[in-house]
């Protein structure tokens, strides 16, 4: 007789599992009765349904291990059959013919013989059904796992950009464009500051008392200076109203406390300029002296990469 001969015990208890019935593996699911732990009490139809399950399963692998298939590592398949058949024996002698018990009896029957006499086949079932159980476990949490809805990996979410790098895409997008033509010197500021961006313009219009407070108190020399001609001091200006700074010192301390609440602002100047009055464009420019000085004292910093002076 041609024998399948496979050597994979994890592969021949699949296939053992793959000819058991519902109620067989839902046994396989149950915890295994501990030897020695008073045995459950049960009706008689489940005395039977148990003793019927058993001997499935001992019949089950039975088969596979006719086939020369090994359902363990260390024992051959002849001695593991030999085992499984005596269980089935006894099983059959205290439900069928002459010596048929009742179904509870049988069943306290079956228990005494495995702790007894048949305690040797017992255990080599014991140890079946153990591999068995762990097999349909891993089966079952594949399949739970089949039916899952698939989990999105979200994508992280952005990291928030700079200061730096958001006046970076500011001054892509204006350094080299075109600027309003004329003879009027026309300048104007971009402060990013807590990851926004304010503008502003040499216009000569008045800034908030906060503002001019925070920006000559910053100077060791005002003389023929007007604040409200740097673009700069109007960017700060739209900082600081946006923020809405009752008095000096709160704006200053949000700006060089320990630790800042505005920390690492960036600010960049640039001016129309051009070979002809008709041909300007936003040029990169250093800062005045003056700005310069109370822009460090409120740890601005300037970007003045590229500038012209
Ligand atoms: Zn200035």
């Amino acid at each position: 007789m041609y024998r399948d001969t496979r050597p994979d015990p994890a592969a021949n208890l699949q296939s053992v599992l793959r000819g058991l019935t519902d109620d067989q593996k839902d046994y396989l699911r149950r915890p295994a009765p501990q030897p020695g732990a008073a045995p459950q009490q049960v009706t008689d139809a489940e005395a039977l349904a148990e003793l019927a399950v058993l001997n499935g399963i001992a019949q089950r692998a039975a088969a596979e291990l006719r086939q020369d298939r090994l359902l363990n590592e260390d024992s051959l398949p002849d001695t593991l059959l030999q085992h499984l058949l005596a269980l089935s024996r006894e099983i059959r002698r205290v439900t069928e013919g002459h010596e048929m018990l009742a179904p509870q009896a049988a069943r306290a029957a079956l228990r005494n013989w495995a702790r007894g006499d048949g305690k040797e086949h017992a255990l080599a079932f014991h140890d079946l059904r153990t591999r068995l159980a762990a097999v349909l476990a891993t089966q079952d949490a594949d399949a739970l796992a089949a039916q899952q809805p698939r989990v999105r990996t979200a994508p992280p979410p952005p990291a928030p950009r700079s200061n730096a790098e958001i006046l970076r895409d500011e001054l892509a997008e204006t350094i080299g464009r075109k600027a309003p033509n004329g003879e009027h010197a026309t300048v104007k500021a971009i402060l990013v500051i807590g990851g926004r961006a304010y503008r502003g313009r040499n216009d000569g219009s008045r800034v908030s008392q906060v503002t001019y407070d925070l920006v000559t108190r910053r100077l060791d020399r005002l003389e023929k200076w007007t604040p409200t001609g740097c673009a700069e001091v109007h960017a700060l200006d739209a900082f600081v109203v946006d923020r809405n700074f009752a008095t000096e010192a709160l704006a200053l301390a949000a700006l060089t406390g320990a630790p800042p609440a505005y920390p690492d602002g960036w600010i960049a100047a640039m001016d129309a300029r051009g070979r002809t009055p008709d041909a300007r464009s936003w040029e990169k420019r250093l800062p005045c002296d003056n700005c310069r000085q109370w822009l460090a004292a409120l740890g601005i910093q300037a970007d003045t990469r590229g500038a012209l002076s």
